[in-house]
């Protein structure tokens, strides 16, 4: 009996032994969300970001950065001294003093300019390189230029192994043989019907069996070199963006990675003394340039942080916080209880909560600044998180439908601002094609299906007043928009932000 008993105990362990062995070998060999966006981005970014990537990688894995917006309808003065304690920066004083020297130098250099009499054509490295209104486009181009377009070879920059691998790794089943890593484009759609093939979105089921293929990046790159295609006005920010002053926003210096404690109740106003968030998302905030009295509408607004920017700004007369998903908006609706008073004299209407279709959405011409923080890939969440991943299989037609669902939101925004009002379009991807390409299809569409017209609001001379805060990345072919980087000494990010004004 007592052998019998041995016997089960032993080979039950070993039992438990064999199967732990499979477990971690399972795990070992498992491939995570995280090493297919890792595995994407790698593939993807080296030839946008350069030399670069390595150390944005390095910082996307490691712990972000946060910055903490004081709430003014808290006790704000103790709020204030606690930051102060813990030796934190209020970011006031080092903007102004940017500010003011940008500021300093841009009269110097003008001055210079007209005592040797020269007409001011300073260019930045980056960002819109014209500014007058630009009728010639690919729309333009004579059915010659446009079939050589279309049967231009197909660029190749990645060696073949990664696009055996991708396509190993990420096959759909009952879908389509598709390579998640690069986005395929038909080499014989770029051009096609007078479109830039970067605006053509390609579902996956139309790729089946392609041989050819041009790579996201690729496309981009083609894209972003030559001439404008849509018609266009470009005008420069020619002061340093601005820092609404009721903003009270506290961060740790450059090299400081301490983290701020945890927020705490004010029991007399039954609200949270401070928000954290990723620095980088108070730029599409800031970039709105908000002014008293601004109808503001965030189109994709959950869970809600540069909403509670805005309102925090004190300055619009109303935020319209839309978003699509129920659960989503609850969470919005949470935010705002823990940190807005509903019986403030004077702000009851200020916050509006909606849940809508950002694409379809129905109020037309009606704000004077719309911001879209648009669904993306997520990179920093993506490489640090497998729950619920954009990277998981079942989500690959998700996710190749971005630039789509990007643009109809953006086009969608500048349907809903009024003529003379402000779009800011941002994601916290560095993909080029859901950044400045989603901005070049919106605008594309914007151009050829309504008769708005709309000007680039180019940035790049205003955000350096920000450069003490972020690494914005300079000399990387931007046409349209900012972008920050994650770095290991201020790892914010990424955020990318364009501005766009709607003229008529
Ligand atoms: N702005 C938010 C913030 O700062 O807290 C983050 C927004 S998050 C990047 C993108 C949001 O877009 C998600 O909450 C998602 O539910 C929403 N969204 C996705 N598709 C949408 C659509 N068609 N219309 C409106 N919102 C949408």
């Amino acid at each position: 009996m007592l052998a019998v008993k041995k016997w089960r105990i032993e080979s039950r362990t070993m039992l438990m032994h064999i199967q732990r062995r499979f477990r971690k070998k399972d795990r070992a060999t498992k491939v995570t969300n995280m090493d297919r966006a890792k595995e994407y981005f790698d593939i993807a970014y080296p030839p946008v970001y350069g030399t670069r990537w390595p150390s944005i990688r390095l910082a996307l894995s490691s712990k972000q950065k946060y910055v903490a917006v004081v709430n003014n309808f808290a006790n704000h003065e103790v709020t204030v001294e606690k930051f102060q304690e813990l030796g934190a920066m209020d970011i006031r004083h080092k903007y102004s003093y940017f500010a003011e020297r940008l500021r300093a130098r841009k009269e110097e250099i003008n001055e210079k300019k007209s005592q040797e009499g020269e007409e001011d054509t300073s260019q930045d490295e980056d960002g819109p390189k014209n500014s007058k209104l630009i009728r010639t486009s690919l729309l333009e181009l004579d059915d010659d230029a446009l079939a050589a377009r279309a049967n231009a070879e197909p660029i190749s920059r990645y060696p073949e192994e990664y696009r055996r691998r991708a396509l190993a790794q990420d096959h759909v089943p009952g879908t389509a043989e598709l390579d998640y890593i690069s986005r395929i484009i038909l080499p014989s759609e770029v051009g096609s019907a007078g479109i830039s093939a970067m605006m053509d979105y390609v579902p996956a089921t139309k790729l089946k069996g392609l041989e050819d293929w041009i790579e996201e990046t690729d496309v981009f790159l083609d894209a972003s070199q030559g001439d404008q295609d849509i018609g266009l006005q470009i005008e420069k920010q020619e002061e340093p963006i601005n820092l609404p002053s009721m903003l009270k926003i506290y961060a740790f210096n450059k090299t400081d990675i301490s983290d701020f404690p945890k927020p705490k109740m004010d029991h007399h106003m039954k609200l949270l003394d401070y928000y954290a968030l990723d620095g980088a998302s108070l730029l599409p905030v800031l970039a709105l340039d908000l002014a008293p009295g601004d109808r503001v509408l965030d189109l994709c607004a959950a869970p809600g942080g540069k909403t509670l920017i805005a309102l925090q700004s004190l300055l619009p007369g109303v935020v319209v916080s839309n978003d699509i998903s129920d659960s989503r908006v609850q969470r919005i609706r949470g935010v705002l209880r823990q940190y807005i008073p509903n019986n403030f004299s004077g702000f009851e209407n200020v916050s509006v909560v909606k849940k809508s279709n950002g694409c379809d959405f129905k109020e037309k011409e009606a704000y004077d600044k719309v911001l879209v923080d648009a669904p993306c890939l997520i990179d920093r969440v993506s490489m640090q998180e497998d729950d619920n991943s954009i990277f998981k299989t079942t989500r690959t037609k998700e996710r190749l439908k971005l630039p789509e669902l990007q643009s109809q939101l953006l086009v969608s925004a500048l349907q809903a601002v009024r003529p003379g009002g402000t779009v800011v379009y941002s994601t916290c991807t560095l993909s080029p094609l859901q950044n400045d390409g989603v901005v070049h299809l919106a605008l594309s569409r914007i151009w050829q299906e309504t008769t708005i017209e709309c000007s680039v609001v180019d940035m790049t001379y205003a955000v350096r007043s920000l450069s003490f805060l972020y690494r914005f990345g300079n000399n990387l072919g931007l046409r349209y928009g900012q972008v920050v980087l994650p770095s290991l000494l201020s790892n914010f990010g990424p955020m990318y932000c364009a501005k766009i004004r709607r003229l008529k």
